[in-house]
């Protein structure tokens, strides 16, 4: 799949500090309708602060943020949900937030849920469910507004290795689907390949992007695509880079 011409994000130069602590260096970013980025780096580089850069919710302290939407989904490490809604009225909640219809919140949530998978499970409570269809729930809470950029951090990264397999295969149908500009922050050199189009490696803080690799495999891609050899060469490639700017 190949990225259109305009990027939806533009980093130029962008750069973040707290107090005396510099968590971002000046960085130049820019992500795409149609490309899914993997972000990967040390604990503390300043990744959680890229995205929340990129979603508009803070402001860089140096570098300036071009966007060419302000349709962001944003998807946490933790699925943040509200206990004693049901599964339905938290996939809801964004929509009802911006004052869609009762009829538009009903249409999008069933179309939401069906996505990831948890049309059986609409009116379960949060502590009913599984890490996973925890996840899934998240997910399709952004999922409802239809984002054109589409932020995750770590989103799968408490899962066990079986579930995240799943949520990697629900995620990537959702990006072929919807083909949004796509920025995932993941530990996982293996998640970040399997998924991305492309993978940034992050330095130490303060955090600076040390390398770029291009993901050539065709989508969709099946999970026995992780057994390759052409995988394994490029994880490897990045696996050590990734050492190498710890
Ligand atoms: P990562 O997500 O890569 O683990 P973060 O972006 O969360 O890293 O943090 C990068 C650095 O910036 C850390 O040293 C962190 O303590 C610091 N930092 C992040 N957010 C804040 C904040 N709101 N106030 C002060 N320091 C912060
Ligand atoms: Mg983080």
């Amino acid at each position: 799949m190949s990225s259109t011409s305009q990027p939806l994000v533009a980093f130029r130069q962008v750069g973040r500090t707290f107090e005396s602590v510099e968590a971002l260096a000046p960085t130049d970013l820019s992500v795409s309708r149609g490309e899914l980025v993997s972000i990967i780096g040390p604990s503390g580089c300043g990744k959680s602060t890229l995205l929340r850069l990129a979603s508009g919710l803070d402001k860089p302290t140096s570098g300036d943020i071009q966007f060419a939407t302000d349709s962001v989904g944003y998807v946490f490490q933790d699925a943040t949900l509200m206990p004693w809604r049901t599964v339905r009225r938290n996939v809801g909640l964004l929509a009802e937030l911006q004052g869609m219809s009762k009829a538009g919140i009903r249409a999008a949530v069933d179309r939401a849920l069906a996505t990831v998978g948890l049309t059986d499970f609409a009116d379960h409570l949060p502590h009913q469910l599984s890490g996973g269809m925890r996840m899934r729930t998240s997910v399709a809470r952004s999922l409802v507004l239809d984002p054109e950029v589409f932020l995750f951090d770590e989103p799968f990264g408490a899962l066990d290795e079986i579930t995240r397999g799943r949520l990697n295969l629900v995620l990537m149908d959702l990006f072929l689907d919807r083909s949004f500009a796509g920025l995932f922050v993941t530990h996982s050199v293996e998640e970040a390949v399997f998924l991305s189009t492309r993978v940034v490696v992050m330095s130490a803080r303060p955090g600076r992007i040390v390398e770029e690799f291009h993901v050539p495999f065709e989508f969709p891609r099946s999970l026995d695509l992780r057994y390759t050899l052409e995988f394994a060469e490029l994880a490897g490639k990045v696996a050590k880079c990734l050492e190498a700017a710890a």
